[in-house]
C-alpha cells in the first residue's frame, strides 16, 4: 500500500521502502533545478521479507522502528567521535505527517549495484557455502569453524543487487571489480569494513554481537561515495546477544536474534521454499516486532 503525498508522486516499491520522488507539479519540496540533487522520500513500510519473498501479515510497528535505527546510525557514523565521518544520503526538509516517523528524506544518488555484505561471524548463507566448500564468496577460511563462530577478522562478502523480483547473488571480489572497477571496489570494501568495525564496538558496549550486516551506497553529484538506504538496522544485520553467545552451546543458544531470523527460521520449518510462503503465525509477528524494539532500545538506550 503506498500512500496519497501532496508534493510527492510514487515511482518504485522495493520489498520493504517505498519511494517516491518530488511532484514536478508542485513547488517545494523537491529540489532538482536549482542546482542541488533531486530529493526522495524513502518510507519503510511493516512489510517483512525473507528468501527474497514478502511475507504476509506486516509486522506492526516495524518500519518505524527501522526508520529510527538507521536514523541513529547515521547520526553516530556522521558524527565522527569514533572516526572520521561517514557521509550519508540524509537530506534537510519536510517529511509529510502521513509517514512521520517512518520516512527518511534523502538526495537521489546513483546506487552501486553492489550490496555490501560484512561478516564478522560465520552463520546463514555464509555458513551453508562454508559447510559445502569450506569458502565464504570465494573466501577461503580455516577448516573446523562452527555456525555462530567468530571469524579471526571480518571478511566483505559482496552480493550482486538483483533487479526486483530476482534472488542476490554472492559474488567474489574479482566479480566485484569487473562490475564496478577496481579502485571502486576497494573503495566500498574499504569503508564497508570500517563501518563494520566502528558499529561492532559500538554494539559490544551494548552487549550486542553484530555478526554480520549489508550497506548499500551511491555516488552523489560530487562523485563521492555515499552510505544510502537503511543502515545498521534488524533487517539489514544478524545482531545477538553477547551474553547468550557466549554462555550457549547450540547454535540457537548462541545466536539469539534481535532481528528477522525468527521470521527465517520458522518459514525454514514450514516451507519447502516453492510457491507462495504461507503467513505468518500471530505468535512469530508479535516476538519479531518485541525483538525489533528491544534492539532499538538496547543500542539507544
Ligand atoms: P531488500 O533491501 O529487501 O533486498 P530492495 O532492495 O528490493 O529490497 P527496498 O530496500 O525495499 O528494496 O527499497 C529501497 C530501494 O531504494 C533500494 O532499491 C535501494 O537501492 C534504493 N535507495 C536507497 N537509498 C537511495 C538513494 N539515496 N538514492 C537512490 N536510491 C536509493
Ligand atoms: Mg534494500
Amino acid at each position: 500500500m503506498t500512500h496519497d503525498l501532496p508534493g510527492w508522486r510514487h515511482v518504485y516499491s522495493g520489498k520493504v521502502r517505498d519511494l517516491y520522488a518530488p511532484d514536478d507539479a508542485s513547488t517545494g519540496s523537491g529540489g532538482g533545478g536549482d542546482g542541488r540533487a533531486q530529493r526522495m522520500l524513502v518510507v519503510a513500510s511493516d512489510r517483512v521479507s525473507a528468501f527474497d519473498h514478502v511475507l504476509s501479515p506486516d509486522i506492526p510497528g516495524k518500519g518505524a522502528l527501522l526508520t529510527a535505527l538507521s536514523l541513529w546510525w547515521f547520526d553516530r557514523l556522521a558524527g565522527g567521535d569514533d572516526g572520521r565521518s561517514i557521509p550519508n544520503h540524509l537530506a534537510e526538509g519536510e517529511i509529510p505527517d502521513a509517514v512521520a516517523g517512518r520516512a527518511m528524506l534523502v538526495r537521489s544518488l546513483d546506487m552501486q549495484p553492489i550490496e555490501c555484505v560484512v561478516r564478522g561471524y560465520l552463520t546463514g548463507s555464509g555458513w551453508n557455502e562454508y559447510r559445502e566448500h569450506g569458502t565464504v564468496c570465494g573466501i577461503r577460511l580455516e577448516s573446523g569453524l562452527r555456525n555462530g563462530d567468530r571469524l579471526p577478522a571480518p571478511i566483505f562478502t559482496p552480493a550482486y543487487k538483483a533487479p526486483l523480483g530476482e534472488h542476490d547473488e554472492n559474488i567474489t571480489f574479482e566479480r566485484t571489480v569487473e562490475l564496478v572497477g577496481l579502485e571502486r571496489a576497494e573503495e566500498l570494501r574499504d569503508l564497508s569494513l570500517e563501518i563494520y568495525e566502528r558499529a561492532a564496538a559500538t554494539a559490544e558496549e551494548h552487549g550486542l554481537i553484530l555478526a554480520d550486516t549489508k550497506f548499500e551506497f551511491g555516488v552523489d553529484e560530487d562523485g563521492v561515495l555515499t552510505l544510502a538506504d537503511e543502515v545498521l538496522t534488524s533487517d539489514s544485520s544478524r545482531y545477538w546477544d553477547a551474553a547468550a553467545w557466549a554462555a550457549g552451546t547450540t547454535p540457537d543458544e548462541r545466536m539469539a536474534s534481535f532481528d528477522k531470523q525468527i521470521v527465517r527460521d520458522w518459514l525454514a520449518a514450514h516451507w519447502d521454499k516453492t510457491g507462495e510462503p504461507p503467513e505468518l503465525p500471530q505468535d512469530v509477528v508479535a516476538r519479531t516486532a518485541d525483538r525489533y524494539r528491544e534492539l532499538l532500545e538496547r543500542l539507544t538506550d
